[in-house]
């Protein structure tokens, strides 16, 4: 075994890893919330598997991954022991598969068809699949999601569809600083899942949501698990 400070990313890791606890816990507390309740899930995407090993090291046990093959990849390495994989980024139906074979946690189910695929492969598995449903609350085209006026209907049936287990709802912010526009992105997730259980839609409490630069909104707002990288591990290299 290497000594940590071998590792850069240990090194970094033991400065911003309190500060994103500190921000998490402010955030937390002026929400009136318990900071247990929500989960920091690491994104180590595009960063080596030294991100992986250190974060691991410091006790992070849910890391995000956007892409199949680099989860594949690292999951080979390192195993799913002690470790809850969470699958983030837009996910192809052809590699549905794949993807549910190595994640325990998909955040990013953002159409019916990719709900229905993976319902199929859970059923072939005689396995139950976790999933997500992404919707794009922001309005903008260049993001995956369900729109907001269809995703009630839409989530609902997935949630029904045999093997696959909805544990709640996924966005991804605009790319704009205000934090008005954030903060009612937010909450409108939030309304969606309230929504979906008035109808009664058998779908479960999580929502995913707030990243390095608006964590604390979505917080304020109710996230249950934010999804950082940046702020952990640096700038990304690709
Ligand atoms: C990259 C990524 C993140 C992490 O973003 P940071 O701003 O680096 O914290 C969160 N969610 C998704 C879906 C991502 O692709």
């Amino acid at each position: 075994m290497r000594v940590l400070s071998e590792n850069p990313y240990a090194v970094r890791l033991a400065e911003t890893l309190p500060r994103v606890h500190e921000r998490m816990a402010r955030a937390a507390e002026a929400a009136h919330r318990s900071v247990d309740d929500v989960l920091l899930v690491a994104v180590t995407k595009s960063h080596p598997l030294d991100a992986v090993r250190a974060a691991l090291d410091a006790g992070l046990t849910h890391l995000g991954e956007n892409r199949v093959e680099e989860l594949e990849e690292k999951v080979a390495q390192v195993g799913r022991e002690g470790v809850q994989w969470h699958m983030i980024g837009h996910l192809q139906r052809r590699k549905a598969a794949r993807a549910a074979a190595v994640a325990d946690l998909i955040h990013s189910v953002d159409t019916e068809r990719l709900a229905r695929r993976l319902s199929r492969v859970a059923v072939e598995r005689a396995v139950e699949i976790a999933v997500l449903a992404q919707v794009n609350t922001s309005g903008e085209e260049t993001k995956s999601g369900l729109a907001p006026g269809e995703a009630v209907e839409a989530v609902h049936r997935m949630a029904e569809l045999p093997g696959l287990r909805v544990e709640g709802l996924m966005t991804m912010a605009p790319f704009v600083r205000d934090e008005s526009v954030l903060g009612a992105a937010f909450a409108r997730l939030r309304e969606l899942l309230e929504a979906l259980h008035r109808a009664g839609a058998p779908v479960g409490r999580e929502l995913s949501m707030g990243m390095t630069n608006d964590l604390e909104i979505a917080i304020r707002e109710g996230s249950t698990m934010i999804r950082i990288g940046t702020a952990l591990f640096g700038e990304r290299v690709q």
